[in-house]
């Protein structure tokens, strides 16, 4: 074993023989031959791969890749400014692994703490934006855009919108690429001429324009009233920041708001990951695309917070969702909203009057060098009619270590932030005065006006969360609380099926925070960016030989929008063959809900194929499908291993009947970590998959997000993989930009990069080998009590399995949620809930947990099976251990205790039965002092959906 892959793999030396002995296998070699089925096994070559390398290694290259990322101070704007992280932000969030490594809180009771952050951030974007409700955040500014378009087409049930031309460049490009998919003709206005509405959905504008320019609220309003009088929405995409000192979205008429909150404490990081976030009226909210956080009560009837109106979501709603999204932007978002807690209203305001005025100052001077400035009133950014110098001063700026944005060779644009000091302004003025005969015009700043007339008078964020923590010592102590309310992987495992929570090893995650990764712009000079070169070279190269395709781009920032990319590069890749009739994409009813939903993005029409007894594909149901849409099928898109757990072996034959029918096989690879190097999609049929970095790839989950979700193709889709507005990779615009750099989220590259270098081949394949022997582990010591209910070749499950507590609900009437709920007094994470199977768990152990703690969590499974069997007999149904799961302290404590078990079991199961099973003492005593305390009990969701409550409640909500 090499040095990292002994720290990343949990199961070592005894520990892993017995495990191997359980399963009747003698090594790990031969536990995946025979569980893997022969067809698909073909490993990638080690020659191109690296080979490992040890952590001080590869934290040395790593230094030394972002060292050859030159950092200057970027005015280049466009949607991305620096900005001043707090340090004590980065420290307690970022770099903090109880946020960084926590899951999605799909399990509330055990997330209120990234709840409430989350709910702060959706307070702080509905009081910046004036709107009444927003979501935990999207994924970046460029798709919340375009997801604004598609809630304004549902919501009217047209297809056709007017979007105004000063646009950032990256979001005309995601719009164009999303509004071919879903058939919506796109008007191109100018807002300053006339217009013509008829029939549109909406009416797009950016807010200030990319250009910089501003109009009057006046002028707004009426746009906002030609919209409405058409029967159409209001959209405005718009900057976060300079709301807080020119009049909101809300109050301009806008009915959905959406951008990016990168500005507020989230670096550059050469694109992204940032949040992304949407905003709208009332009226709007249940079309409203992603997660939402809302208030609702516990079982005590304290408030308590949780997902809100998840009927919406494409793991509920599947093909009618209102948007595809799964992973989103957590980390980014609650970083965001900290950075609003952190510096309150009155400091929001100021570091928005301080970007404006090092903007205005700076039009004025280089006015008075006689530059002309178009447009007069802006926020941060101006720009200046430089004729036929543009280059020469950029050229110049460069020497100052300045980098702008270069419109064409008559113009510049120069965009101010957070980190805009005086020196920097005196240095764009010095550059500019070496190339422009320098008048010295006496220049009035009061020309450079935002005017009162656009200036917000309404105040923001009252809230008391956002006046309380204004010093360091009461900000980290309010990171930390909340930190401690949740589950993360620093408590224990989170045995999440399909979701991969394997570790996230400090030394890959490190890199993110390195200023020549994090401090650099998507769009700075592409000599300013070889260390990021380097990197996705490298990266596209490695994943390309994992999965045995040709091309990779990594610019989709979740797996979803990566499942989007494929299947319109299928859908472009047809429609270039003349067959525009391939519209058909088959679907498992097993399938991901975020498949369904991104097959109708790209628009294709899903068609469900059946699941037979045993799990598999229903062939026969197949082949009858594909016999009805003959000649119409574009796609079918398979998860492998199956999301039952399982290698299907028939998978060859799947994808050889879909190929002879004309159609494209699109192989979800969400489930990778079952097949890296044994295995290679793109060698057993698939034409393209998408990975998952957060799963696979040991980027971390962040409580919801950030991710990577790269697409990778054979050659004949190459050309239709993902693009760029001006990048050299793929033409433009044969293909589209599905994000808003042209690298997605290009900081936390180097995690995946790391975790690649530091196993090598070998360790890869061990990772894999260990997560299939976790999961048939898991299996067969729990088949005695709990069936597992689907199993491949030779009986054995691939590196998830599901587990069937139906049983317990049919003979006890104890449900899945209890089972789930029960299992926090266990001091679990509860795995994938009644996903695929309704009323069944999906446990997915990954390679990184140790036997002992595989054991706990067997053990705790095992006594949970044991108490539902007590259920109606011992304990009324009504009031027994787990329909009282989970148990708070202070239910334990105060007001009396009168169930029929005791608050010893209540609270302390797994130290129970540890003891019982004779355990070690020192075992036992660990249980009972690092026993997990559930901040609220048991949620009450449906009431959270009635009473619907979306930002920060009132202190009267938390009245006795
Ligand atoms: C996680 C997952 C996805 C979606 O990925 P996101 O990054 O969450 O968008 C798709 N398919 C499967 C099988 C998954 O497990």
């Amino acid at each position: 074993m090499s040095d990292f892959a002994s720290r990343h793999v949990g199961p070592r030396g005894q520990d892993r023989e017995l495990m191997l002995g359980s399963v009747k296998v003698r090594d790990l070699d031969a536990l995946v031959a025979r569980a893997m089925p022969n067809v698909i096994s073909t490993p990638p070559s080690a020659k191109k791969l690296p080979s490992a390398a040890t952590e001080a290694e590869v934290a040395a290259e790593l230094t030394e890749i972002a060292a050859n990322n030159t950092i200057r101070t970027s005015m280049i704007g466009q949607g991305f400014y620096d900005t001043e992280t707090p340090a004590v932000i980065r420290r307690c969030v970022l770099e903090n692994p109880s946020w960084y490594t926590a899951y999605t809180p799909y399990q509330p009771e055990i997330s209120q703490g990234r709840l409430e952050a989350l709910l702060n951030f959706q307070t702080m974007v509905s009081e910046l934006t004036a709107m009444d409700i927003a979501g935990a955040s999207l994924l970046d500014e460029s798709t919340a855009a375009a997801e604004a378009i598609a809630l304004a087409a549902r919501t009217t049930k047209r297809q056709r919108i007017a979007v105004d031309e000063d646009l950032f460049a990256q979001t005309r490009a995601v719009i164009e690429t999303r509004c071919h998919g879903l058939d919506i003709e796109i008007v191109p206005v100018r807002v300053d001429s006339a217009l013509d509405l008829e029939g549109c959905a909406g009416l797009l504008v950016q807010y200030p324009g990319a250009t910089g320019r501003m109009m009057t609220a006046a002028q707004y309003r009426g746009l906002a009233d030609s919209i409405h009088r058409a029967g159409g929405l209001f959209i405005m995409v718009a900057d976060l920041l300079a709301c807080s000192i020119v009049t909101p979205p809300g109050e301009l008429g806008a009915d959905i708001a959406a951008g990016t909150a990168q500005r507020f404490g989230v670096p550059m990081g050469g694109g992204g990951p940032h949040a992304g976030y949407i905003a709208c009226q009332e009226k709007l909210k249940r079309n409203l695309p992603g997660r939402i956080v809302g208030v609702s009560r516990d079982s005590q009837g304290n408030p308590a917070y949780r997902l809100a109106l998840q009927t919406r979501e494409q793991h509920i709603r599947r093909e009618k969702a209102t948007s595809n999204i799964c992973t989103a932007q957590s980390l980014l978002a609650i970083m965001a909203s900290m950075y609003a807690v952190y510096h309150g209203p009155t400091g929001l305001r100021s570091i928005a009057e301080r970007v404006h005025g090092q903007a205005r100052a700076l039009a004025c001077n280089l006015s008075s060098l006689g530059v002309r400035i178009r447009y007069t009133r802006f926020f941060d950014t101006i720009t200046a009619s430089v004729p036929n110098k543009a280059e020469v001063i950029r050229a110049a700026l460069l020497e100052e270590n300045i980098t702008v944005f270069l419109v064409d060779s008559d113009t510049l644009r120069i965009s101010t932030d957070e980190c805009t000091k005086d020196e920097t302004r005196v240095s764009v003025v010095r550059a500019f005065s070496r190339v422009i005969e320098g008048t010295n015009e006496l220049v009035d700043m009061d020309q450079f006006s935002l005017g009162e007339e656009i200036r917000r008078s309404s105040d923001f964020l009252p809230q008391a969360t956002f006046h309380r923590y204004h010093s360091e010592t009461e900000m980290m102590r309010y990171m930390h609380r909340l930190a401690e309310k949740d589950y993360a992987l620093d408590r224990g495992m989170i045995p999440l099926g399909s979701c991969t929570m394997k570790l996230n090893a400090a030394v890959e995650v490190s890199a993110i925070s390195y200023s020549g990764f994090a401090r650099i712009h998507p769009f700075a000079p592409e000599s300013d960016r070889l260390g990021y070169r380097r990197l996705t070279q490298d990266l596209e190269a490695w994943l390309a030989e994992i999965t045995g395709y040709d091309s990779v781009s990594l610019q989709p920032n979740a797996g979803s929008q990566g499942e989007f990319a494929g299947l319109l590069a299928i859908r472009r890749y047809h429609d270039s063959k003349g067959e525009k009739g391939r519209r058909i994409c088959l679907i498992p009813a097993s399938a991901h809900g975020t498949n369904a939903a991104s097959a109708v993005m790209a628009g294709f029409r899903v068609v469900v194929v059946k699941t037979a007894k045993d799990g598999s594909i229903d062939l026969s149901d197949l082949t009858q499908k594909i016999e009805d849409f003959s000649g119409q099928i574009g796609a079918i898109m398979l998860t492998y291993p199956s999301t039952h757990g399982t290698f299907e072996p028939q998978v060859v034959e799947v994808t050889d009947l879909v190929h002879a029918a004309g159609g494209q096989v699109y192989i979800d690879g969400a489930n990778l970590n079952a097949l890296v190097g044994y295995a290679r999609p793109g060698a057993f049929g698939g034409d393209v998959s998408h990975l998952n970095l957060h799963k696979t790839f040991a980027i971390p989950h962040g409580g919801g997000g950030p991710g990577v979700g790269p697409v990778a193709a054979k050659s004949h889709l190459a050309p239709f993989l993902p693009g760029f507005p001006g990048g050299s990779r793929h033409d433009w615009p044969g293909s589209g930009a599905v994000s808003s750099a042209p690298y997605g989220s290009a900081s936390i590259l180097p995690i995946s990069w790391a975790y690649i270098r530091l196993l090598g081949l070998e360790g890869l394949r061990e990772a894999t080998a260990t997560a299939v022997l976790a999961a048939n582990y898991v299996a067969a010591r729990l088949e005695p009590s709990i069936p597992v209910l689907y199993r491949g070749p030779g009986g054995f499950v691939g590196h998830e399995c599901i587990l069937d507590v139906r049983p317990l609900k049919e003979k006890y009437g104890v449900t899945v949620d209890d089972v789930a709920k029960r299992l926090i007094d266990y001091g679990f994470h509860a795995p994938t809930m009644s996903f695929p199977v309704a009323g069944t768990l999906m446990v997915e152990p990954t390679e990184s947990e140790s036997l002992e703690e595989l054991d706990r969590f067997c053990d705790a499974m095992e006594s949970i099976a044991e108490e539902a069997s007590r259920v109606g007999s011992e304990w009324p149904a009504d009031d027994n251990p787990l329909q009282g799961a989970p148990h708070t302290a202070h239910s334990l404590l105060v007001g009396g205790w009168d169930h029929p078990y005791s608050q010893e079991v209540a609270a302390y199961p797994d130290a129970l039965i540890a003891r019982k099973k004779g355990r070690d003492p020192e075992y036992v005593h660990r249980l009972i002092e690092s026993k997990y305390w559930v901040p609220v009990g048991r949620i009450d969701a449906p009431w959270g959906d009635r009473n619907l409550q979306c930002s920060c409640p009132p202190p009267e909500a938390f009245e006795d």
